[in-house]
């Protein structure tokens, strides 16, 4: 199938050509035709499967007719769990629509001064692209007129779900005209998405792509197990020295380990900075666009901050920590391999990643096989029992998984203080296999808290 095919204004496919997109993916294929067609649309899809063209170009072929009622407000209303990815799909209206007559996107993110966006607001906006809680600030302020609004996204829902905006987006959507379009696109799908669908959406035609196995498939995954954190940082510090690495992300639990290891790393040589979510959206832009012009090769995140970073030359991924939740092993590893390139995602686990260990494994389906680089073995063997560490079935759900986690029970809270190479085959060659015996690990001497302070007094 090409995008000719697909029955978009012919700007719209001239934009995706000069983008350099030859056909359409998956989610492509079958979400356009029905957006157009005007159905309500509830897609499970991943980052890096296209889904941001998926909306944006049926959103955009709207904007091509004039629209039905008078006006300033938004025809198009994104809505994003992170200022990231807001900007992102901004930036992808602006590519996709840059052959059509005037579009105005504007973003409204938070962590931005509200007198700028009180500005952009007072112009006529075509698309809208809001993280939610800002947006209903410039709501309560009565800043903006929903009335011209046709079409409502709510883009990576299960995340919102996750960062306690789910109530902030059903107000917004409840400021919205009710015969609007609506489009939910989630990662996953469970009991608590299918219910906001349920209330927002009109029998929405449903499209699932790619599942987590396939998309994982051009990254290679490796595994090293670590005593514990001075044995983390000399194996940290040995892959960022591979050539083979263009640029890296290397994720770390809290934002305070991802200060920490960057100024440490930035101490040892390395073009290395940190991005989280205490930082000002300046901040935080200023970081991505040294990564993007490649003043910075390696960036330290926490899961937040790094979502939707959509660079092509990340070819590292590490997990300095494991992520607590399983869904987030998926997005951090889908930063590198990007638009079709094949990408390395390396994780450190010690013997008290147990359960972040089988909580991957279940979701993904792999069955780590924990590699050493010679010279740096760990001291303890690992300890994992073998008789229940093999991949069970995947969970029906991802919330499912996180709600059996015990210190998620206020969603809003753990998710925002969340715990948060070499070339291939040159040294990564000897699996380790894991012990039979099942038996507690305890690493009594290394916690969080105080990692880095140890870390400087043993360099
Ligand atoms: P997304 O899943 O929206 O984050 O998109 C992932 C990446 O795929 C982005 O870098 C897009 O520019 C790229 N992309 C989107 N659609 C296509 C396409 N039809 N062909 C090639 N690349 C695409």
């Amino acid at each position: 199938m090409s995008f000719e095919n697909l029955n978009l204004h012919p700007a719209i496919v001239k934009a995706v050509l000069a983008a350099g997109y030859t056909s359409p993916t998956p989610i492509q294929q079958q979400a356009i035709p029905e957006l157009i067609a005007g159905h309500d649309v509830m897609a499970s899809a991943q980052t890096g499967t296209g889904k941001t063209a998926a909306f944006m170009l049926p959103a955009l072929h709207r904007l091509a007719t004039p629209a039905k009622n008078h006006g300033r407000g938004p025809r198009i209303l994104v809505l994003t769990p992170t200022r990231e990815l807001a900007l992102q799909v901004s930036d992808a209206a602006s590519k996709y629509g840059k052959f059509l007559p005037r579009i105005n996107v504007v973003s409204i993110l938070g962590g931005m001064p509200y007198p700028v966006q009180n500005k952009l607001l007072s112009q006529t906006v075509d698309v809208l692209v809001a993280t939610p809680g800002r947006l209903i600030d410039h709501i309560e302020r009565g800043r903006i007129n929903f009335s011209r609004l046709e079409m409502l996204v709510l883009d990576e829902a299960d995340r919102m779900l996750d960062m306690g905006f789910i109530q902030d987006v059903e107000r917004i959507a409840l400021s919205t005209p009710a015969e609007r379009q609506t489009l939910l696109f989630s990662a996953t799908m469970d009991s608590a998405i299918e219910k906001i669908a349920a209330r927002l959406l009109k029998t929405p035609k449903r499209i699932q792509v790619a599942t987590q196995h396939a998309r994982l498939d051009h990254i290679e995954q490796r595994m090293h197990y670590v005593d514990d954190l001075m044995h983390k940082n000399r194996l940290l510090d040995h892959l960022l020295r591979d050539t083979a690495i263009k640029q890296a992300i290397v994720f770390t639990a809290t934002k305070r380990d991802a200060d920490s290891l960057a100024d440490n790393l930035a101490s040892q040589g390395h073009m290395a900075a940190a991005m989280h979510g205490d930082m000002t959206q300046r901040e935080r832009t200023r970081t991505l666009t040294g990564l993007r012009q490649g003043r910075l090769k390696i960036l330290v995140a926490t899961d937040v901050a790094a979502r939707g970073i959509d660079i092509a030359d990340i070819t590292h991924v590490i997990n300095f920590d494991l992520p607590k939740f399983a869904e987030d092993y998926v997005h951090r590893i889908g930063r590198t391999g990007r638009a079709g390139a094949s990408g390395i995602a390396v994780s450190f686990a010690s013997g008290k990643d147990v359960a972040h260990l089988k909580r991957i494994e279940r979701f993904t389906g792999n069955h780590f096989e924990f590699q050493v680089v010679p010279g740096m073995e760990p001291r303890t063997k690992p300890r994992f029992g073998r008789g229940d560490d093999k991949p069970g079935k995947r969970p029906s759900s991802a919330h499912k998984a996180k709600r059996s986690w015990p210190d998620n029970a206020n969603p809003r809270t753990s998710s925002q203080n969340r715990k948060g190479g070499s070339d291939k085959g040159t040294e990564f060659t000897q699996p380790f296999a894991r012990e039979t015996r099942k038996r507690p690990f305890r690493d009594s001497k290394f916690n969080s808290s105080d990692r880095f302070a140890r870390t400087e007094q043993s360099q």
